[in-house]
């Protein structure tokens, strides 16, 4: 079996996690919108467990956390969410990234044609948004920014702390895909000043089909979101549908879990990295690495390594090395990572390059076997 290096595409579950799923799934049967017996009533206090946990580790309150299917989801509701409230206001003058996932990005673009004004901001070649780029866009018709918080190809954290404050002394919705972060950057998110934040529970070893959009209340009042679906009052109507008691459940206990191990996580996840490129730098291969690491996350790394396909690399090594190189959500048809493009790197160094994630669990020992074996494979691939 090979290792597992791509949790930026989705993370394993925690062993906890599935056991408090698999009591739910066996156990507490019903709908948590039953109001006719015991059973929903337990279902219902099994999702609102699950509402604190979350709110816990975001440091907010529980009535502004509601739950989704997972990001895609999330930021599509925060997004299109608002084209009621844009139209109302005369504002339809929206911000994003080149770098954003294809779920904010494509979202964004939709919205462009449908006659919003969109200004989309390539990143540095540091593969970070540059505050001031997004400051000179803003216009009185400005409804709304839409920012990631880290980068899910290069792991380069973008300077959202800074853009919120920016932001909220101008009274302008702010959008945070925090996908990548949450559970990972548990003080700046805490101290994020946001009006919608999305994440997915299976990118901190939740369960895949889960999420959660935070929408923050300012004065007492939500941000003027609405669902982009018909059918239910499900989550204040804002996620119509049956919440699914079980992914709720496992996606509150990721958080907790999350919020516990935060420190220990936190080295955990910066010992793999100094292994990882530690062995990189004395493989004998050349090599370059995609984006400013003084700003990088600790469980991602992208690198070029010069002269090696990345398509090659990744074909020839499966039975060591589970990496990647671009998104798993565009990874069907190989075309050159539009993130590293625009960051301004040449089809050759992006052809190059590959992308490792990992989490606190990654096991040091198979790490040092399997990814030695993976570099020497390259090295034999250099061209
Ligand atoms: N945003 C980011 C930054 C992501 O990395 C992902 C998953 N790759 C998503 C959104 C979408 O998440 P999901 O596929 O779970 O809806």
């Amino acid at each position: 079996m090979s290792i597992y290096l791509d949790y930026n595409a989705s993370a394993p579950i925690d062993p906890v996690v599935l056991e408090v799923m698999i009591d739910v799934y066996k156990n507490h049967i019903g709908n948590a919108d039953s109001r006719t017996h015991e059973f929903g009533d337990r279902a219902r206090t099994i999702v609102e467990t699950a509402r604190k946990q979350v709110a816990s580790l975001l440091g907010i309150n529980a009535a502004e956390v509601f739950f989704t299917s997972g990001a895609t989801e999330s930021n599509n509701i925060a997004i299109q969410g608002l084209e009621a409230y844009a139209l109302e206001k005369g504002k339809n003058h929206i911000i994003t990234s080149s770098i954003e996932h294809k779920a904010v990005l494509e979202t964004v673009k939709a919205m462009g044609r449908r006659g919003f004004e969109v200004d989309i901001i390539d990143p540095e070649p540091s593969g970070c948004i540059d505050v001031n780029a997004v400051l000179q866009k803003l216009k009185s018709n400005t409804l709304l920014v839409s920012i990631m918080h880290v980068n899910n190809e290069t792991g380069m954290i973008q300077p959202v702390l800074e853009l919120g404050e920016d932001l909220h002394a101008r009274n302008i919705l702010f959008h945070v895909d925090a996908t990548q972060s949450c559970g990972k950057l548990i003080d700046e998110l805490r101290s994020l000043k946001y009006d919608m934040l999305s994440f997915s529970a299976h990118k901190l070893c939740g369960p895949q089909g889960v999420g959660v959009l935070v929408l923050r209340k300012k004065n007492y009042k939500l941000p003027p979101v609405r669902s982009i679906m018909y059918g239910g009052q499900q989550e204040h109507g804002i996620r119509p549908g049956t919440i699914p008691v079980a992914l709720v459940a496992g996606c509150g206990k990721a958080c907790e879990i999350a919020e516990i191990h935060a420190d220990d996580n936190r080295k955990k996840l910066a010992k793999v990295k100094a292994t990882i490129t530690d062995m990189i730098s004395t493989s004998g291969i050349e090599y370059s690495y995609n984006g400013n690491q003084e700003r990088c996350l600790d469980n991602t790394i992208n690198v070029c390594l010069h002269g090696v396909s990345s398509e090659a690399l990744m074909i020839s090594t499966k039975k060591y090395c589970g990496i990647s190189n671009g998104s798993a959500c565009t990874s069907k048809s190989y075309s050159p990572s539009y993130v590293l493009t625009a960051m301004g790197l040449s089809d050759e160094r992006i052809d190059n390059s590959i992308r490792i994630s990992w989490g606190p669990e990654t096991d040091l020992e198979q790490l040092r076997i399997d990814f030695k074996e993976l570099l020497l494979v390259a090295k034999k691939l250099v061209q």
